[in-house]
C-alpha cells in the first residue's frame, strides 16, 4: 500500500513537471518579444529563486510590451512583492539578491559594505534598490534586453521616515557607543515622525540618560562625546571655555543645552530634516525672570496654568498648606508642567513669632501635602509676610527666596495696576511677588507673561534663575533677586 502511494506520488510529480516544461516552452513561443520574456523570466530566477508561472509571466510581459512598465517598475514589482518579504532575508542576502537581479554579478567587497553600511545607518531597503536602479550598470543590463531603464520614486514621506531613523540610529552610536535596539529606535522614531518631540528632546533624551550616566565619563570625555553628537565634529578650543564652565559649577544638563543652542546644531537637525525645538531649553544669553504666586493653590490657579502651558511658561507657586491639601490636583499639574512648588507654610502665620517646634510642624505638614500631590517635597521656600531671623532661616531647611519685585495685587486687586508694577520694572534677574487667589492677579498675569516673552524674557523657575544667573541655591540662606 505503502509503496503504491510512493509510486502515484513519482507519477503525478513526473507529469507536473513535463507539465510545466510545456508551459514554458509553449509560452516562450508564444511571447514574441524574446528579450522581454527573457528579462522577465530573469527576474524571477534571480530575484524569487523559481521559475515564471505563466501568469505571472503574461502580466508583466504585456505592461512591458504596452510601455506602461519600465526595468525600475519590474524590479521594485519583484523585489517589493509578498512573496519576497516573506523570505524574510537579512540585508547581507537582499544585497547579494540585488547584485545578481540588477548588476549580473557577485558584489565586490568594497560595494558591498558600502551598501551594508547605508542600510545599518538608517536608509531604506527601498533607498538602496534606487540606488541600483539608477545605476549605469542597470542601464547597461535594461540596454541588453532593449527594455526601458526607467526609475522608481521615493515619497517624501518615505524619505523623512529614513531621516529620523538615521539621525536617532546616529544618537545611539554616538552617545551610548552601540548599536540601536528595535524597541528604542521604534520608541524614538515614532514620537518624531509624530512630531511630539524634537531633535533637542532626542538628544537631552540620550545625553542625559541612565544609561550614559552609568559611563561614568570624565569632564573631557562628556564634552567630547557633545561635539561629537551635537556639533558632528571633534573638538576645537571651544572645549576650554567648556570645561571652565563646568569647574564653576555648572551642570552637564547646562553644557548639553549651551550645545543644542547653536547654529550647529540647528545644521545638523536641518540635514535630517528635523524640527531643532528649543522650547524648553534655557538660554544663558537671553534675559529670564521668575514669576512667584503665594498662598494658593485657589480657584483661579488652573486658569493662571493654562495660561503658563499655552506659552510654555514656567513660574514658582509658594503654596500654602491649607490650600495644599484641598488643591492635591492643581498640585501635580504644576508639577507635571515644570512649574516650582514652593513652601509657604501651612497656616500663614508669621515664623519669628512662634517656637522652633511650630517651625518645623508648619514646614513639614505642607511639605507632607506637596508630596502627596508630586512625589516630591518643596525645593524652596518663602516666609509669610516676608519675616524671617536668623531662628527662622535656621529651621527651614530650604532656600529662603523673597523678591525683587513686589506687586502689591493683594492692596490694590486692579488687574492695570499689578499689569504696571511688572512691565515697567522688571529687568533681567528679578523675582516678581503676585498673589494667584485673586482673580484681578491671574488676569494681570495673562497680560504679563505674553509680554515678557514678546521682550524676549524667558519665564523660568527660581531654582532655574539661580542656576543659569547665580550659583545655585543654599538652603538658610536668602535671596532677592539674581542679577
Ligand atoms: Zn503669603
Amino acid at each position: 500500500m505503502r509503496r503504491q502511494i510512493m509510486v502515484w506520488i513519482f507519477v503525478i510529480s513526473v507529469m507536473c513537471s513535463s507539465l510545466r516544461g510545456t508551459i514554458s516552452i509553449y509560452a516562450n513561443e508564444t511571447y514574441e518579444n524574446k528579450d522581454i520574456y527573457n528579462f522577465i523570466q530573469r527576474m524571477y530566477e534571480t530575484v524569487l529563486e523559481r521559475s515564471g508561472d505563466a501568469a505571472g509571466i503574461d502580466d508583466w510581459y504585456n505592461q512591458l510590451v504596452d510601455g506602461v512598465s519600465d526595468g525600475a517598475q519590474i524590479v521594485y514589482g519583484f523585489l517589493f512583492s509578498e512573496e519576497f518579504k516573506a523570505k524574510n532575508y537579512d540585508d547581507l542576502s537582499y544585497v547579494h539578491i540585488l547584485y545578481r537581479a540588477l548588476f549580473d554579478r557577485k558584489p565586490d567587497e568594497e560595494g558591498l559594505n558600502d551598501w551594508l553600511d547605508r542600510l545599518a545607518n538608517g536608509d531604506s531597503r527601498l533607498n538602496v534598490c534606487k540606488g541600483f536602479i539608477d545605476s549605469q550598470e542597470f542601464a547597461d543590463l535594461c540596454g541588453r534586453y532593449k527594455i526601458r531603464q526607467g526609475t522608481i520614486v521615493v515619497s517624501a514621506q518615505e524619505q523623512q521616515q529614513i531621516f529620523v531613523r538615521q539621525f536617532v540610529i546616529r544618537l545611539y552610536e554616538k552617545t551610548l557607543g552601540r548599536q540601536a535596539d528595535e524597541d528604542g529606535l521604534v520608541y524614538w522614531c515614532d514620537r518624531l515622525i509624530a512630531t511630539e518631540i524634537t531633535g533637542a528632546d532626542v538628544v537631552r533624551g540620550f545625553v542625559l540618560s541612565d544609561e550614559c550616566k552609568s559611563k561614568e565619563m570624565t569632564d573631557i570625555q562628556f564634552v567630547t562625546m557633545l561635539y561629537n553628537a551635537i556639533f558632528d565634529r571633534q573638538p576645537d578650543a571651544g572645549m576650554d571655555t567648556w570645561l571652565r564652565e563646568l569647574e564653576k559649577g555648572k551642570t552637564r544638563e547646562d553644557v548639553c543645552n549651551g550645545f543644542i543652542y547653536s547654529e550647529e546644531f540647528a545644521a545638523l537637525c536641518a540635514k535630517y530634516n528635523i524640527e531643532v525645538g528649543d522650547k524648553n531649553i534655557i538660554d544663558p544669553n537671553k534675559p529670564m525672570v521668575a514669576l512667584t504666586f503665594d498662598d494658593g493653590p485657589g480657584v483661579y490657579t488652573e486658569r493662571l496654568l493654562d495660561c503658563l502651558e499655552a506659552y510654555d511658561a514656567k513660574a514658582t507657586f509658594f503654596v500654602v498648606g491649607t490650600n495644599a491639601a484641598k488643591y492635591q490636583s492643581t498640585l501635580k499639574r504644576m508639577s507635571e508642567l515644570e512649574c516650582e512648588i514652593g513652601n509657604h507654610t501651612y497656616s500663614h502665620p508669621n515664623l519669628t513669632n512662634v517656637s522652633v517646634s511650630e517651625i518645623n510642624r508648619q514646614m513639614n505638614l505642607t511639605n507632607g501635602y506637596i508630596s502627596s500631590a508630586t512625589g516630591s517635597i518643596a525645593t524652596v521656600m518663602r516666609p509669610p509676610y516676608g519675616a524671617h531671623n536668623s531662628t527662622v532661616r535656621s529651621n527651614v531647611g530650604l532656600p529662603v527666596i523673597l523678591w525683587s519685585i513686589d506687586t502689591r495685587d493683594w492692596e490694590t486687586k486692579n488687574t492695570q495696576s499689578t499689569v504696571n508694577s511688572v512691565l515697567n520694572a522688571v529687568k533681567d534677574g528679578d523675582i516678581v511677588l503676585m498673589h494667584d487667589i485673586h482673580k484681578t492677579t491671574v488676569a494681570a498675569a495673562e497680560i504679563i507673561i505674553p509680554e515678557l516673552i514678546d521682550r524676549g524674557y524667558q519665564l523660568v523657575t527660581v531654582s532655574k534663575l539661580a542656576q543659569y544667573r547665580g550659583s545655585g541655591l543654599k538652603k538658610g540662606t536668602v535671596y532677592y533677586n539674581f542679577k
